[in-house]
């Protein structure tokens, strides 16, 4: 948590007063706003393992946010900061994320109060396999009900347990594999999935570029080659978010945050170096090429065109919102701007895109994988070579009609059928456009006679009005 100050709710009355806003542009009933709104329950487990001798006892949650798709969908994270609170206010951005990208499950989050770095990978395994088992037993991961996925802290290795923990107790089930998602490829997993969130926050910031209407508002020139970024948290979201900007789009990352302080460069920091740098030494500092500053909270207040939080919740807050440098926040990390942080922002003029949308990339390619699970299938495997097949007669008839050759440099991309990763960036990209232009229009539609409309607001309206929706439809 940033450092907030008493006057700011917690987490999840801070979901909740966003949320709050939203309702206050609809016309739904009372009733209706209550039940989407609340957890429909939170599951908590204490649980021993004897680890080095002794038993020690461990605390871990699994909320259900909204049952009105399911399975019910959300990452599972190891922090010591895991509470309840916490919890049930993730697994309600998760309904509103699932919604907002059209991915067909209800929201969920679990989370384990834990230290990860204080434990060794064949204690995580004890520990991960009988939080799995405590779980498992009441369908709380079940490929058809609850599909949790990797959030901080846990990754591909910590799924890969889950995923044969579940198999272990259901082992005629042939979907099994689904029953969890972000596994590494040869345990069921999809290729890009690890990339898949950072993927998405370039996707949601280049999709923000490519409308000029939307950049005057945020005071933005266009392209983003040469924009300044800030970086808080080199995570696995911050990290890939980090790098594809810099390689792929000409970004300069200005300065990286990280947990004991943060990396300056105004040419710009090479991401692939710094993050190497980082792994081996535990952090930024003696990081050759840039200025340290011990005092990451300073940093975030520098000069910069687009600031990514990509680590905790609530860091920008009632006390720092003001203090802020930035024209356009991308929102990487769940939720790191409070409710009051938020007013504060949008009255300075500083565009927001929110989580909702901005990290969606993951829980859209984790529907992916899930897809590929029950399919038993990889994507592209029937069609490739008979799309190549078909590229090549293309050619030959070119060739054929105009009695030229075809240009030898176009040759490979023009006949190359897609494979795996090709499609998932290609349907995580369409997901991305698609409620990025859902989200757009509202916003620019109500902002002309509401200056304080802004993206959140449209994109919690356009996700409660789905969720209300499908309660409607299910007679509720
Ligand atoms: N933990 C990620 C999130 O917050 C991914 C969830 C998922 O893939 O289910 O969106």
């Amino acid at each position: 948590m940033g450092n907030t100050s008493s006057k700011e709710p917690g987490f999840r009355e801070s979901v909740n007063l966003m949320f709050d806003r939203a309702v206050r542009h609809m016309n739904l009933s009372e009733g209706l706003v209550e039940k989407i709104k609340v957890a429909n329950s939170t599951y908590t487990v204490r649980f021993g393992v004897k680890l080095r001798g002794d038993i020690r006892t461990f605390t871990g949650y699994r909320s259900v946010h909204s049952e009105h798709s399911e399975p019910v969908k959300g990452g599972i994270r190891y922090a010591l900061s895991v509470n309840q609170n916490e919890v049930e206010a993730l697994a309600a951005l998760m309904t509103y994320k699932c919604a907002l990208v059209e991915v067909p499950f209800g929201g969920s989050k679990g989370g384990l109060c834990i230290d990860p770095r204080e434990w060794d990978q064949d204690e995580l395994e004890r520990i991960t396999r009988r939080f799995a088992f405590e779980l498992i037993k009441r369908d709380l991961i079940n490929p058809s009900q609850n599909v949790p996925a990797p959030d901080m802290g846990t990754g591909e290795q910590e799924m890969a347990w889950i995923a044969d923990q579940y198999h272990r107790m259901n082992t005629t089930d042939i979907d099994a594999r689904a029953c969890v998602t972000g596994k590494p490829l040869n345990a069921g997993g999809i290729r890009g999935r690890v990339e898949a969130t950072g993927r998405g926050v370039q996707y949601a910031i280049r999709d923000f570029f490519r409308h000029p209407d939307d950049l005057e508002v945020a005071g933005l020139s266009k392209g983003m080659a040469g924009k300044r970024v800030i970086v808080q948290g080199l995570g696995n979201v911050g990290y890939h978010a980090a790098k594809f900007m810099q390689e792929e789009d000409e970004c300069l990352i200005t300065a990286v945050i990280e947990r004991d302080g943060a990396i300056i460069n105004e040419k710009g920091l090479d991401v692939e170096t710094l993050f190497a740098h980082i792994k081996e030494h535990g952090g930024v500092a003696k990081y050759p090429h840039g200025k340290y500053e011990k005092d990451g909270s300073k940093v975030l207040e520098m000069e910069c065109d687009i600031l990514i939080p990509a680590a905790l919740e609530s860091v920008i807050n009632l006390e720092n919102a003001d203090r802020i440098k930035t024209k356009l926040i991308c929102e990487a990390a769940n939720g790191p701007i409070t409710a009051g942080g938020n007013e504060i922002l949008r009255d300075k003029g500083v565009v927001i895109i929110p989580d909702m949308f901005a990290n969606a990339g993951g829980v859209t390619v984790s529907y992916f994988e899930w897809v590929k699970n029950l399919s038993h299938i990889r994507f592209g495997r029937m069609q490739r070579r008979q799309e190549e097949a078909r590229q090549e007669m293309v050619i030959e008839a070119l060739e054929k009609m105009t009695g030229k050759s075809f240009p030898n440099e176009l040759r490979g991309a023009f006949v190359s059928g897609a494979d795996e990763l090709t499609l998932v960036r290609s349907g995580l990209d369409d997901t991305m456009r698609g409620a990025y232009a859902d989200m757009r229009q509202l916003w620019l539609d109500k902002r002309k006679d509401d200056k304080e409309m802004d993206l959140r607001t449209a994109a919690f309206m356009i996700s409660i009005q789905r969720v209300a929706d499908s309660y409607r439809a299910l007679g509720l």
